[in-house]
């Protein structure tokens, strides 16, 4: 049986860290860091998101601002908004909760996010500073992912790690994150997508296999090498009779038969979903203390 990769005990621990961080701030008398999240229209999973991102930011001492508007709202006046979040010293860092309607180009808003306040780390500049390895916000999901195998120790270097899924937010940036010259990193990465012949061969060499394909329970025990290590990514509500809500939350990965074969396995929820607000957490701090240096009025 696997060992389970536990997002709920670490996230609670990195945000005590960064609660006593905070504390050492307003305790020197600075301005505690401050998260503006912006929502447009009320599309469910999303709501959840941006409550939970608000609650996390109150638990460590962070101030949030929650800017919601009407999904008829215009591009041109989001990305106003956006020029004002950028121009207003009292916020520190901002993310604009996507998807957005289909009338607003989401790249032209990504775009417009100053990067130095881009703690969603999708920024173009922020992504080609990360493939560069520069200092830079790495977007929140892989940032996650890579907190959990540096605090679980999980060896990287040389090790064969395949990646199931490409996307801008998940896939891509944790190919790149694992195989730089760095720990966590050092990887022999593979990047599989809706193209790649052999999946489950290639699936089943894997030491590390990340998997962020979208697909509820897509890899089984079959797919994966004994003792390996699995990250699922996915969340996907399904209805369910056994649960109070009506409904319960699997991932990409067949937990019960692959936690049988692998060595460490994130289970879904209590996994990668917990750290990826962390994530934006340890982001925002940063882009606070980066903030700070530049003077008294910061
Ligand atoms: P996505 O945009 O849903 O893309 C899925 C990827 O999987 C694509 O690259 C696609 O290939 C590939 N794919 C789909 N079907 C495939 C198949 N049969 N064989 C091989 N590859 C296939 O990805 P995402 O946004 O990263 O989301 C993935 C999952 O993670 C979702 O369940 C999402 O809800 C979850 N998620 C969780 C968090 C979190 O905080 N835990 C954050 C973000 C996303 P093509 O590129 O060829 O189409």
């Amino acid at each position: 049986m696997a060992i389970i990769i536990d997002g709920k005990l670490i996230a609670a621990q990195v945000k005590e860290e960064i609660a006593a961080e905070v504390l050492k701030m307003k305790e020197q008398g600075l301005r505690a860091p401050a998260l503006a999240v912006v929502m447009v229209g009320n599309e469910g999973a999303s709501a959840t998101y941006v409550a939970s991102k608000v609650k996390s930011c109150q638990q460590v001492g962070f101030e949030s601002i929650d800017l919601h508007f009407p999904e008829d709202i215009s591009e041109e006046t989001l990305l106003q908004t956006i020029q004002d979040l950028n121009n207003n010293p009292g916020v520190d860092g901002f993310i604009v909760q996507l998807p957005l309607p289909s009338h607003i180009n989401e790249d032209k808003v990504i775009a417009a996010v100053n990067p130095d306040k881009d703690v969603d780390g999708f920024h173009p500049s922020n992504v080609g500073k990360m493939a560069l390895n520069i200092p830079a916000f790495v977007s929140a999901t892989p940032a996650g992912i890579m907190e959990l195998i540096a605090r679980y120790k999980i060896e990287t270097d040389g090790k064969e790690i395949v990646v199931l899924g490409r996307s801008n937010i998940v896939g891509t940036p944790i190919s790149i994150l694992l195989s730089r010259k760095a720990y966590p990193g050092n990887g022999t990465v593979t990047l599989c997508h809706s193209r790649t012949k052999n999946l489950k061969e290639v699936c089943s060499r894997a030491d590390i296999l990340i998997v962020a394909i979208g697909k509820p329970e897509f890899v089984t025990a079959d797919m994966v090498k004994p003792g390996a290590t699995v990250i699922d990514v996915g969340i996907h509500r399904i209805p369910s009779t056994e649960t109070k809500s009506g409904f319960r939350i699997i991932g990409d990965v067949q937990f019960e038969s692959v936690s049988q074969v692998a060595g460490y396995i994130t289970p879904v929820p209590g996994g990668v979903g917990l750290m990826t607000i962390v994530s934006l957490l340890q982001n925002t701090l940063k882009a606070a203390k980066e903030k700070r240096k530049e003077g008294p009025t910061a």
